[in-house]
Order: structure tokens, then C-alpha cells, then sequence
């Protein structure tokens, strides 16, 4: 019997098609289980139904309520492994035939290879990217790493420059908007009026590539204009200047729209060519090879209940209306305004402002991990469910107490405007922690390690922040000041 290949939203370039019968559907009810970004809505919707313009009459195209309104009873379906474990269960329940998944550098069994040999060690990211750098060759002069360094963070993660607001880098390439994507908004228009689904965020142009063609236009670009400060940059935010010098690909690659193998080998080509800096390739194919990568593998390798049975910090406050609502516009802390107004406008914020900004106060003011969770898989274009448990349970909240990082992702004002220009407009001030001047993010330091005292003195990379707490002076009136602040 001929299969169809019934495809998934992160399925949708040509690494996932071999040439037969394929099957897209578009369920409503998937964009209708929890609030929704409106850019993150347009861009699956728009990427789906360009790729049914691009499969022609090979593609059997279905607009529904739910998968079961098509793939029910059918036995002909094949699948490439799907990226959640929701997923996996319903087509393993349906009977399809299933393929190993696609789409990053190292394959699963690969991964749990790895895993299996390392005799009890720590999963770490910088031994897995290592070791598939060796794997795989890339960045590599024969049994040593290019350039003579595995790591290059030490030139990379810059301040940014002094007096600038933007890189001054060209603007990126954008899409252009054609007649799927005004198709598109209107059916998200009407979605939204008769209240079946709930769009969270503004309306504005496609600003991610939708095609394999786009995405391959957006490497192009991002190669040609801002890969050689991307490391430099790498951790620095200016207000002016929303995308830096990053590459905007993590999008397509979760759509499955370009291979990511194909970004590594055309940065690793530049820095051949003499065209492109060490610290930079490296910097952005450690993200790609490694993080994207390893927080992929780790969502299989840590189990279904990782994101729903961790909460070592104890976090339950509930996300405040500002972070539901995407209302940078109410909150005073100019680093979180202009973080959260920007996933508001593009549904995309830079990994400093989702680490350092947005992360880091929702850590400070222990926000409900799982829910912090879901909130980001909503709210950002890139939000996938295998992306963010170890991101976000893991790395930002360390609500799995240490199995992703070793301490909590906590910093005060004094990073901030070390990386930033947010502090010098601020109403607050970073280096004050109590009065009506304290930056919340100075002083809310100081209350998350008195919160989180007792849960971390056993670990050694605390003693010395517990140290500075145990030495403050105003410790108490700190902790009750951000107890009882009100806005934010
Ligand atoms: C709290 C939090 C939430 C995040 N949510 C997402 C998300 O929803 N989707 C997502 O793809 N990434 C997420 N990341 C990782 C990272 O911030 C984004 O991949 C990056 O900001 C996307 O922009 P870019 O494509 O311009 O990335 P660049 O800075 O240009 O980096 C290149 C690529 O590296 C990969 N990458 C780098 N770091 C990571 C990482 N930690 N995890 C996975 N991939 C990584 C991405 O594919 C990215 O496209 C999150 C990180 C944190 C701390
Ligand atoms: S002073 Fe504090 S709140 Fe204001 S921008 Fe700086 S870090 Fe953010």
C-alpha cells in the first residue's frame, strides 16, 4: 500500500518529504488550547498553507476542527517521529507507521549514546558539543577544534558600545506578504471575533521566514550583515535596536523550514573563506550544534513529567496581567517594558532579554514555573514544547534544582546595565536597593536569595552571593520593601 506522509507544523521543509503522497492539517482546536501570540499563529498558519501551495496536487490539504476529523480510521499514514510527547502518543494511538525524527545535527540514538557512556558523569552541554564536533567534523582541523579553542565566550559576550542605541548594522531581510498571508489575517480575524481562539499580542508584518526559500534569504542575510558581531554581541541589548545581530532563524528551524546542519555549514564555510571571524562561527554553531540541540535531546532524556513535577525553588506566584497581556507599556522597570513590548510587537525577544530580563524576574519574584512555561511556548514564534523545559524549568528558574545549570540564573541591576542602555532611562536606579529609587531587580535579587536561602546553601556556587547576603546591612528592610511592592 502507497503511505501518505501525514506532516506536522515543524515538519514542513524538504528534509521531511521523499517524494510521496503527503498531509498537512490545519486543527483549529491546536490554536485554540491555550492564549496564542498572534505573529506565532500567522507564521504556522502561513508556513502550512505555503507549503500545500508549494506540494501542489501531492498534498492532501485539510482545514478542520480537530486531527481526528481527517486521519480517524485511516491506515495508510505514515509519520516522521512528531516533536511532543502529546503527539507521539496520538500517532502511535492511530496506528501509523512512524519514522526516526528530523531536523537537528545529532540523531536520537546518537544522543543516547552519548548519554549512556558517560559512566555516571553529568549530562553537560559542553561535553555533548564537543563531542559532536568530533562526530561530525564540523569546525575542526583534523583532531583539534578550528582556531586552536573549543570556547570562544571569552572574546564573545561584549557590553555594548558606549553612547550607541542600535549595532548600526543594516536592517534585516523581511518577508514580503502575499496573498496566503492576507488570507491568513482574516481567518485569525474572524477566529478571534467569534471567539474560538484567544490572540495575545500586536498585529504586524511577518517578520519570519515562512518558506524554505525565505529561510534560506534569512541566512543569506544574516551571513552577510550581522554574523561577524554576533559573537561580540552576543549578549548585549540596546533599545534601539530590536534583533541585534542575531540570525532570526530559530523560527524557520523549529518549522522544520531549513536544516540546521545547512545554517552550521554555511557559517562554518564563511569563517573558511576568511570572510567571518572564529569567535563569531563558533559562537553561533556552539548555540546551534550544542543548545539547540542538547535542550531537544534533554526533553526526551528527562521524561514527560520534567516540566510538571519540578519546583525546587517552591515558585507559586501566579503570572502577573503585564505578562498575560503582553503590557509592556504598564510596567516601569525599563528593561522589562521594552522586553515584554517587544514580544508584544514581534512575538520574539533576543535570548539576553528572555534569560537576563524576563526570565531572571519571574526567577526573582517566583512566578509558577510550569505556568512560566506555557506562557513562553504561547508568546513566542519559536515556542515549541520540546524548546522550552530545559530553557525555562531548567536554565531560567532552576526549578529542577541543578540538572540543566548548576545555580540560579539570578542577577541584579549591575549586569543589566553593564549589557545594556536600559538603566540610564530608567525611573529606577540600578545601583540603589532600598527607597523609591531601588532598581526592582537590585533590590529583588537581594529578596530571591533570602527567599531561596535555605534551599541553596548546600550549593558551593552560592556560598559567595549567600555571603554577600548574610553581610547586607538593610537585609530585612529590602525583603519587606519588594514583599510589598505594588507596580513594578
Ligand atoms: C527562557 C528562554 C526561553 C527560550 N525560548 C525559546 C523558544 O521558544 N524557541 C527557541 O528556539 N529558543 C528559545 N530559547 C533559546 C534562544 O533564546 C532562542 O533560540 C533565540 O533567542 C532565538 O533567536 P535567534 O534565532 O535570533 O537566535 P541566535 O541568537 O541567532 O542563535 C542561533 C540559534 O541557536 C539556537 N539556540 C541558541 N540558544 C538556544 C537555546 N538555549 N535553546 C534552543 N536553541 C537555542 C536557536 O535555534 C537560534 O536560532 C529560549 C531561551 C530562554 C532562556
Ligand atoms: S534601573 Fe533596574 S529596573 Fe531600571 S532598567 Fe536598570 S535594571 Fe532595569
Amino acid at each position: 500500500m502507497e503511505r501518505t506522509r501525514w506532516i506536522f507544523a515543524g515538519q514542513l521543509g524538504e528534509q521531511f518529504d521523499d517524494g510521496g503522497r503527503m498531509l498537512l492539517v490545519e486543527a483549529k482546536s491546536v490554536l485554540a488550547r491555550a492564549p496564542i501570540h498572534r505573529a506565532k499563529a500567522h507564521l504556522i498558519l502561513s508556513a502550512m498553507r505555503h507549503r500545500a501551495a508549494e506540494l501542489g496536487d501531492r498534498v492532501e490539504y485539510h482545514r478542520v476542527e480537530k486531527y481526528g476529523d481527517v486521519v480517524a480510521g485511516r491506515d495508510d499514514l505514515e509519520v516522521i517521529d512528531p516533536t511532543s510527547y502529546g503527539a507521539r502518543a496520538y500517532v502511535r494511538r492511530i496506528g501509523a507507521s512512524i519514522l526516526p525524527s528530523r531536523g537537528f545535527v545529532s540523531s536520537e540514538g546518537e544522543f543516547a549514546a552519548w548519554a549512556a557512556n558517560r559512566g555516571g558523569k553529568r549530562i553537560l552541554l559542553e561535553d555533548f558539543y564537543r563531542e559532536v564536533r568530533v562526530r561530525t567534523g564540523v569546525l575542526m582541523d583534523g583532531e583539534g577544534p578550528a582556531g586552536g579553542q573549543w570556547n570562544y565566550d571569552h572574546d564573545n559576550r561584549q557590553s555594548p558600545p558606549k553612547g550607541a542605541v542600535s549595532l548600526g548594522l543594516p536592517d534585516p531581510w523581511w518577508p514580503e506578504e502575499d496573498e496566503i498571508d492576507a488570507e491568513v489575517r482574516r481567518d485569525l480575524d474572524r477566529w478571534q471575533a467569534d471567539g474560538d481562539i484567544h490572540l495575545v499580542g500586536d498585529d504586524g508584518p511577518r517578520r519570519f521566514a515562512a518558506t524554505g526559500a525565505e529561510a534560506e534569504l534569512a541566512l543569506r542575510d544574516f551571513v552577510e550583515s550581522r554574523l561577524n558581531d554576533f559573537g561580540p554581541f552576543e549578549d548585549a541589548t540596546l533599545t534601539g535596536d530590536w534583533t541585534m545581530a542575531h540570525s532570526l532563524l530559530s523560527a524557520p528551524m523549529n518549522l522544520g523550514l531549513i536544516d540546521p546542519r545547512h545554517v552550521i555549514d554555511t557559517v562554518e564555510a564563511e569563517y573558511r573563506a576568511g570572510r567571518a571571524p572564529i569567535a563569531s562561527v563558533e559562537g553561533i554553531i556552539r548555540q546551534i550544534a550544542g543548545w539547540r540541540d542538547y535542550v531537544w535531546h534533554l526533553y526526551w532524556h528527562l521524561g514527560e513529567d520534567y516540566s510538571t513535577s519540578n519546583n525546587a525553588l517552591a515558585a507559586t506566584t501566579p503570572l502577573p496581567r503585564e505578562f498575560l497581556e503582553l503590557d509592556g507599556e504598564a510596567i516601569e522597570a525599563r528593561c522589562l517594558s521594552h522586553s515584554i513590548g517587544g514580544v508584544r510587537e514581534h512575538g520574539w525577544a533576543h535570548h539576553i532579554q528572555r534569560l537576563m530580563v524576563i526570565g531572571n524576574w519571574a526567577l526573582q519574584r517566583g512566578y509558577d514555573p510550569k505556568q512560566l512555561n506555557d506562557w513562553f511556548v504561547g508568546m513566542f514564534v519559536d515556542g515549541t514544547p520540546w524548546v522550552m523545559p530545559a530553557n525555562v524549568i531548567g536554565m531560567s528558574q532552576h526549578a529542577d534544582g541543578g540538572i540543566v545549570a548548576t545555580k540560579p540564573y539570578a542577577a541584579g541591576g549591575a549586569y543589566i546595565k553593564k549589557m545594556s542602555d536600559y538603566c540610564g532611562g530608567c525611573r529606577f536606579k540600578p545601583t540603589v536597593r532600598l527607597g523609591p529609587d531601588a532598581c526592582p531587580f537590585t533590590a529583588g535579587y537581594w529578596a530571591f536569595l533570602d527567599r531561596v536561602e535555605p534551599k541553596l546553601r548546600g550549593n558551593h556556587r552560592m556560598a559567595q552571593p549567600l555571603a554577600g547576603l548574610r553581610r547586607l546591612a538593610d537585609r530585612e528592610a529590602v525583603v519587606l520593601q519588594e514583599a510589598e511592592r505594588q507596580g513594578f
